[in-house]
């Protein structure tokens, strides 16, 4: 029999706030364990939260990004469960009354993906397997933190979509400057409900959950082998049991880690804690009034407005560090397709032959410097070879352009009284050449302002040994 795969999403993005959702303490990754705590996040009886507003800015741009409507009543409920990492008990989270819903998101082929809602919740902690002494520690570092959980409709069938999915919305949260979304540090996650159907069939079969999925990879490969698993199952003469599954990525299997809970398993209530949160008609609007560009408005703005090739916009934008360096650089040198150039030739091989991240070698090359080196190319001070060397100090040693050239003498002759010097000598040793260009042959033209060039090492400027030598011929 034929099947179809039937998938939906759960995403858990940590958002880029500075501090935790109910509570001052720091967010940043990679803190001592421990350390960014306080009563609130680490669950002490008696103390309370209190909102931190900048969440909400932060999951109503994402919604309106997403073409959300934005619910202007919120309420925060309370998801009661047991686990070590969660001190208090409970989760609280949003049931009844998520930020966003009704929303979508459109991948290839023009297929639109719904979005079922956007609701806001909080991080639990992170329990750490000490293998040695054979324990378990905890980290609550990353209680409190704020995270969004976007939840779409059963709308994907194939690996593939929900791949092309996940890359469209980590960009646009990228660029939203919503989420770092680091999938290795865990700032975004998935988690992936799947069911199989004979093909055709109006209902869905029974769902599988896997959950805290990290990699792109990863996810495509368990979607392909948990479709498989259950579509030989049914052949089989099985059923598929309603449960939580664990992808084994070195294993390349899932396997069955327990029954699958239901919302009421939770006992969800209202958080007497908290007040309903209502968000006024200007704090929506003062959102989509800033919202940032997003990196296809950019693709079509860098190839319409700057001139640049479809290729060139989309090596741009496939990192937004790069992107930001891209713009500031362009900006302040007035060049988009030098900058361009600059960075997807040359900057791109540096980062390769160091093998740095472009965040990292983002961060290293300045665009003040990029840009002042673009000019002294295109204003024919220094030549293209000299430029390039000079970004590699830039590069790898945040050296200043202008001292570099300066330092060791690389700056293009521009001097009209050495030039016609030279241009003197160079047709007094090839007068055959002279006569043959009198003589309409326009190569020679060539030929002897290579000869000049050459006299002056390279670092004569072309222009104006061209324009030395055609009025030396009289033209
Ligand atoms: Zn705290």
């Amino acid at each position: 029999m034929d099947y179809e795969t039937v998938v939906g999403l759960e995403v858990h993005v940590e958002l880029a706030t500075k501090t935790k959702i109910f509570c001052g303490c720091g967010t940043g990754f990679g803190a001592e364990p421990n350390t960014q705590v306080c009563p609130v996040c680490s669950g002490m009886p008696g103390s309370l939260p209190v909102f931190n507003k900048e969440v909400a800015r932060f999951a109503a741009l994402a919604g309106l990004a997403l073409n959300c409507e934005i619910n202007r009543r919120n309420v925060f409920d309370r998801k009661n469960y047991f686990y070590p990492d969660l001190p208090k008990a409970y989760q609280i989270s949003q049931l009844y009354q998520p930020i966003c819903r009704n929303g979508f998101l459109e991948i290839g082929g023009g297929k639109k993906i719904g979005i079922h809602e956007i609701h806001m919740e909080e991080d639990a902690g992170k329990l750490l397997h000490d293998p040695w002494e054979d324990c378990s520690n905890i980290d609550y570092n990353r209680c409190g933190v704020p995270l969004i959980e976007i939840v779409s409709e059963p709308d994907f069938r194939s690996a593939g979509e929900v791949v092309d999915y996940l890359e469209r919305l980590r960009e646009i949260l990228l660029y939203l400057g919503v989420s770092d979304c680091k999938m290795q540090e865990g700032s975004m996650r998935a988690d992936i409900n799947l069911s199989v159907r004979p093909s055709g069939a109006a209902e869905f079969g029974v769902r599988t959950e896997m959950k805290n999925m990290n990699s792109f990879k990863a996810i495509y490969r368990a979607v392909e082998f948990e479709a498989k698993r259950q579509t030989e199952l049914i052949d089989a003469g099985g059923r598929v049991t309603q449960e939580t599954r664990r992808w084994d990525d070195n294993k390349e299997a899932s396997f069955s880690m327990r029954s699958k809970e239901n919302a009421q398993d939770y006992r969800y209530f209202p958080d007497p804690d908290l007040l309903a949160l209502d968000l006024s008609e200007e704090f929506i609007e003062e959102i989509r009034a800033n919202m940032p560009e997003s990196a296809a408005s950019k693709r079509s703005r860098f190839t319409g407005e700057l001139g640049l090739s479809a290729y060139d916009a989309g090596v741009l934008t496939a990192e937004k560090p790069l992107c930001d360096l891209f713009e500031r650089t362009s900006a302040l040198c007035g060049n988009p397709k030098e900058a361009a150039n600059l960075i997807i030739v040359e900057i791109c091989r540096l980062i390769k032959e160091d093998a740095a991240t472009t965040e990292d070698a983002c961060r290293r090359v300045a665009p003040e410097s990029l840009a002042a080196l673009i000019k002294m190319i295109t204003g024919g001070e220094i030549n293209r070879t000299v430029g390039k060397d000079a970004l590699a100090a830039i590069f790898r040693e945040q050296a200043d352009p202008e001292e570099y050239v300066r330092e060791r003498n690389l700056l293009i002759v521009n001097d009209a009284g050495l030039i016609d010097e030279v241009i003197d000598r160079v047709l007094e040793a090839n007068e055959k050449s002279v006569a043959d260009f009198r003589a309409g042959k326009e190569k020679a033209f060539g030929f002897l302002v290579g000869q000049a060039m050459k006299e002056l090492k390279g670092t004569a400027n072309p222009g104006a040994v061209n324009g030395a030598l055609k009025k030396r011929l009289g033209q």
